[in-house]
């Protein structure tokens, strides 16, 4: 079996999204890249996250062409080619219809630097995305363009993606956006909340490099 690591992490992450609330049903989907490869690992379209197992996770080259595994790719394997051909650093994707980030996807509502972790994501905003129906090459344009300046961005009246440098940073990232965007929500039911600036998130993402228990590459903390 190709890229078993790969399948494996797919399998397990797959379980985590839907048990810990960031997707529900078959919604959402998830990737890795390997690089020296040039091959993906998606997950298959459809299919409950606690049936898949890796052999159910599909491999295709660069261009989406199948070269391994029996099940039909996700539908939203042209939006994962374009992220990664745009994202020289992308070695993972995880899409979600998590609830607060698809409300404030669906208000078109960005989300904002209400809390300094949205740092997290690598900049101070979640933009959205103009809406264009899901799986389509449409999607994949639109949302491959935005995240030229971002890891995360929310998907007009669909959901979120984000990508990371491996699989667990992408879903960090993914956990991130559901806090902020609950967190911003908690705001907006009450006042306006006070939004810090670029540079106040430019002064944390400065400080994630040192955060932790040492080393460097830091690039700040969990949320799940
Ligand atoms: P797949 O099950 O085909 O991955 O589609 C789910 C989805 O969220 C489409 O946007
Ligand atoms: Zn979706």
């Amino acid at each position: 079996m190709r890229m078993e690591d790969e399948r494996k992490k797919i399998t397990e992450y797959g379980k985590l999204l839907k048990s810990s609330g960031l997707t529900n049903g078959t919604s959402g989907n998830l990737s890795i890249l390997d690089k020296t490869l040039g091959l993906v690992a998606i997950s298959p379209s459809g299919m409950d996250y606690e049936e898949v197992t890796p052999i159910d996770v599909v491999i295709t080259d660069l261009d989406g062409n199948i070269v391994d595994g029996h099940r039909k790719p996700s539908s939203e394997l042209d939006l994962h080619i374009s992220i990664y051909k745009t994202k020289k650093d992308a070695v993972s994707i995880v899409h979600t219809h998590s609830m607060y980030c698809t409300t404030f996807a669906s208000l078109h509502i960005p989300l904002h630097a209400v809390h300094y972790l949205i740092a997290n994501t690598g900049t101070d905003n979640v933009p959205v995305v103009d809406y264009k129906t899901y799986g389509t090459k449409e999607l994949a344009v639109g949302v491959s363009e935005a995240m030229e300046k971002y890891n995360a961005v929310l998907m007009a009246n669909h959901g979120m993606v984000c990508c990371g440098t491996s699989i667990k940073d992408a879903i960090n990232i993914a956990q991130t956006c559901e806090w902020i965007a609950k967190l911003q929500w908690n705001c907006f039911c009450i006042g306006q909340p006070h939004i810090l600036s670029a540079m106040q998130i430019e002064d944390v993402l400065e400080k994630f490099t040192s955060y932790g228990q040492g080393g460097t590459g830091s690039k700040g903390y969990t949320v799940g």
